[in-house]
């Protein structure tokens, strides 16, 4: 990497925000260029709660535009990604604590015709004394509510969306931090630190979409002194053994009137979470406290039959939300819209920083920054993703069974689990990883729980994986399942193939 590339776009940061930026840019016929300092995903967008959703809390914070936004890109990413996304419905159990029933279920109905329902369930009213949603639950609970949002493996949609740019023409670069960014003839020249060392690129428009960082890349990247747009809020998550077996969720409002999901996750473990803290620290330490625990333990067990305890943890994981800094007094009141500022122009070099954001709204927000790009550089190409498939997702969204069966039918022979886990991982490129292998034994070498060389070869080779944690814990799951010696083998594996 020595001489200095020239680019249209370079983008800084590669998580859901970057990626989706750098996507829709090279569709349009922008050249692109994208730079990740760790793993794609590694910062918070692999740290979420991983729901598609309109965010029914947003409305008693009057953020309509964004619930809108929202909730009318469930039914869009859904279908560009039926394997990774899919619907999930929510039950909110009633009390006194709550709002009256009637005003919920307007706000609900409310919900359910703001998002442009097509294929997702309306809402409905439950019997808890009947209902098996209510089984698990303290007895008391006699109403809830059920409604419509979706999940998605944030992860993974971060990795496709670097994948459908790639395959599209932009250069992608992984573990390369962005060290410098200087104004310099009418664009940008940037310094890469990479793998194979220093690199120097020019670009007309730099995106900045460090996430946490963003102010980081402004004041010691960039050069300016003085950036304080961001306010960073830490939200943690606990995974334990399941808490109830049916496949809807939960959705808890606490005595501090903040909400809790509890989540079907990953087939044998509940999700819950999240919590809401002001964070001063380094993005990259961000880690679970004792007292989020209790939080999120006394949250959950305020419903649940069953206490949820500190020993039922097998997991957690935090994350920083890069909010926007408006002033507001609580974590939970800064707004989740995202704010995007444009600064600069052609002739002394363009940026734009980006603020906030969530996964649902990840594409509109690139809309929102390609309309800005555009206003400097001119356009290049239409709108054109809303319509679009990412890769693996070339099926209809109701076609997911039936992708299941088919793929089950032509490897009769491999477990019907692992079937499963590789069509919602990677959908129609399922069959890119099995190739003409029928037996498990030609899959190559085994690392555990279902995992073989196959899939972390096709990982290495289509999806930016270099480390273990790439593997177990972002392009899957599968460190759940597997053991330290897994782990160890895998390592191995993976030192020989550099
Ligand atoms: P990031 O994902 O952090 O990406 C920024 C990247 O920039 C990082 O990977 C970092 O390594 C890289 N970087 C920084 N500096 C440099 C540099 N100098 N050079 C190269 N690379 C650099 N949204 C939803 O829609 N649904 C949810 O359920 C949801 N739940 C959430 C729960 C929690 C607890 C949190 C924290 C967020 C949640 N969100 C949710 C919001 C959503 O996850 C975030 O808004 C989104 O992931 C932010 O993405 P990003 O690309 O801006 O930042």
């Amino acid at each position: 990497m020595t001489q200095t590339e020239q680019v249209d776009i370079f983008v800084i940061g590669g998580g859901v925000n970057g990626t989706s930026i750098a996507r829709d840019a090279v569709g349009r016929g922008f050249s692109v260029m994208l730079a990740e300092m760790n793993d794609l995903a590694s910062g918070t967008s692999s740290a979420a709660t991983k729901l598609v959703h309109g965010g029914l809390r947003y409305l008693e914070h009057y953020e309509f535009r964004l619930v809108a936004e929202a909730l009318a890109e469930r039914e869009v990413l859904w279908a560009a990604a039926p394997h990774i996304i899919w619907p999930l419905r929510f039950v909110l159990p009633h009390h006194k604590g709550l709002r009256p029933k009637v005003v919920l279920r307007a706000g609900l109905a409310m919900y359910d015709y703001m998002g442009g329902r097509r294929l997702l369930p309306p809402t409905k009213t439950l019997d808890l004394s009947k209902d098996e949603a209510g089984k698990p639950l303290k007895p008391g609970f006699k109403t809830g509510f059920e409604y419509s949002d979706c999940w998605v493996d944030d992860a993974r949609f971060v990795v496709l969306n670097a994948r459908d740019a790639a395959n599209k023409g932009a250069t992608v670069y992984t573990r390369t931090k962005v060290t410098s960014a200087r104004r310099d003839n009418g664009g940008w020249t940037l310094t890469l630190s990479g793998p194979d060392g220093e690199q120097t690129v020019h670009a007309k428009f730099v995106v900045n979409a460090a996430g946490p960082w963003v102010d980081e890349v402004v004041g010691n990247t960039m050069g300016n002194n003085g950036a304080h747009n961001v306010r960073l809020v830490k939200g943690s998550h606990i995974v334990v053994r399941k808490l109830f077996d049916h496949d809807r969720c939960y959705i808890f409002q606490n005595a501090d009137g903040r909400i809790i999901f509890a989540i079907p996750y990953e087939q044998d473990f509940t999700l819950i979470g999240t919590t809401d803290q002001d964070y001063t620290g380094d993005p990259k330490d961000v880690a679970i406290s004792d007292s989020e625990i209790d939080y999120l333990c006394r949250a959950a067990s305020e419903y649940f039959a069953l206490p949820v305890l500190k020993a039922d943890i097998v997991w957690t994981y935090s994350g920083v939300r890069p909010l926007f800094d408006d002033g507001a007094t609580a974590a939970q009141e800064a707004t989740r819209d995202y704010v995007l500022k444009l600064d600069g122009d052609l002739a002394s070099g363009a940026a734009l920083h980006v603020f906030g954001g969530k996964l649902t709204t990840s594409r509109r927000l690139a809309e929102s920054a390609m309309e800005k790009i555009e206003s400097v550089l001119g356009q290049r190409g239409p709108r054109w993703t809303k319509e679009s498939k990412l890769p693996g997702g070339e099926f209809e969204p109701l076609q997911f069974e039936s992708e299941v069966r088919r793929l089950a039918m032509d490897y009769s022979r491999l477990p019907a689990t692992m079937i499963r886990r590789l069509m919602r991982l990677y959908g129609t490129k399922a069959r890119v990883i099995l190739g003409d292998n029928k037996e498990l034994h030609e899959l190559g070498a085994h690392f555990g729980a279902d995992l073989y060389q196959s899939e972390v070869d096709y990982l290495i080779a289509n999806e930016w994986a270099v480390s273990s944690a790439d593997i177990l814990w972002r392009r899957t799951k599968l460190g759940l399942h597997t053991g330290a010696e897994d782990k160890a083998r895998l390592d191995a594996y993976l030192a020989q193939r550099r």
